[in-house]
């Protein structure tokens, strides 16, 4: 078993430099950094979510973490895997009904050693009451709860390291945005400096901002103003794919070797891209996207992505 404090150890991931027309002809610098190598199973944003909240369970003495998430989750993934890595027993509470055969994640997540468990749409979104909980720890005994997609204060703490490790001076840093976590990160890392833009994958997420407010709050920072929030490119909602992103997502593995996942850096590149092709970005500007993993999820979804194979 290996101690927590392995993620503690620097992960230096490359930043990558994207060469492309449309960003020579519009003067902007693109860099990617490539958090999606940082780890092989808790790959991108989560590892830094999880890493405190490990700590924090370790050092509280747990044996057991209790988390949520769909089916196809990032989250429920890394969990699976910490759990088994840093041995902790494992409950991931998964939204709606078994669907068998099991997807590819699940499966791994069982192979880590998770106890599966489906808690029906209705409970499911009163999952944080305390009737849930409750009910949860009648049935499992004592357990860390980490909160869905893993974004509480601890989560915060961790993805303000993401920007510590970028050493090039930048103006802009791009993050795609489910709960908020990883971009109320980043915020705190940026210290007032520079400017953080999240690009939300739901529909409808202006709620995202209240969320991020109350995070950062939590953490001690008070109303930064460096930070926006894009709502224009979740492509109908959460998960919901349409051909046109396949086909950037297939044009920029083409072009540049590096995979994007539908769900999540797809649609933030895709957004970078049209913003810029829309010269909705000043010229002269230095953009990071981080690239924030979400590729097991791909497993999930072969038939979209059948130019890999070729
Ligand atoms: C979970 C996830 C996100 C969203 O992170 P939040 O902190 O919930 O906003 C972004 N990208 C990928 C690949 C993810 O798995």
């Amino acid at each position: 078993m290996e101690p927590i404090k392995k993620l503690f150890e620097l992960h230096e991931t490359p930043l990558l430099k994207i060469s492309d027309n449309l960003l020579a002809d519009r003067g902007i610098n693109l860099f990617v950094k490539r958090e999606d190598l940082n780890d092989p199973e808790l790959s991108g944003n989560k590892m830094y979510k999880l890493k405190y909240n490990l700590l924090k369970a370790k050092d509280e003495r747990h044996n057991t973490l209790l988390t949520f998430g769909g089916a196809y989750s990032n989250h429920i993934f890394a969990v699976a895997a910490a759990g088994k890595r840093f041995g902790f027993n494992t409950i991931g509470i998964i939204r709606g009904e078994e669907h068998l055969p099991l997807n590819p994640t699940l499966n791994f997540a069982i192979r880590c050693g998770m106890q599966i468990c489906y808690l029906n749409r209705a409970a499911y979104r009163n999952k944080t009451s305390a009737e849930v909980v409750d009910k949860l720890r009648n049935q499992f005994g004592n357990f860390y709860l980490i909160p869905e997609g893993g974004t509480n204060y601890l989560a915060v703490r961790g993805c303000e390291e993401i920007v510590r490790s970028i050493r090039i001076n930048f103006d802009i840093i791009c993050v795609p945005c489910g709960t908020g976590g990883t971009l109320a990160g980043i915020i705190a890392g940026l210290n007032g400096k520079h400017h953080a833009l999240g690009f939300a994958v739901l529909k409808g997420a202006s709620f995202l901002n209240n969320n991020i407010l109350k995070l950062l709050t939590s953490s001690g920072l008070l109303n930064p103003t460096n930070w926006n929030i894009n709502l224009d490119y979740h492509f109908g909602g959460y998960a919901k794919i349409k051909p046109e992103l396949i086909k950037f997502i297939r044009g920029f593995y083409e072009k540049n070797g590096i995979l994007l996942d539908p769900i999540y850096t797809g649609k933030m590149f895709y957004g970078i891209y049209e913003l810029i092709s829309l010269n909705k970005i000043n010229e002269g500007t230095t953009i990071v996207a981080i690239h924030t993993g979400g590729l097991q999820g791909l497993e999930g979804m072969k038939s979209k992505f059948a130019f890999l194979n070729k």
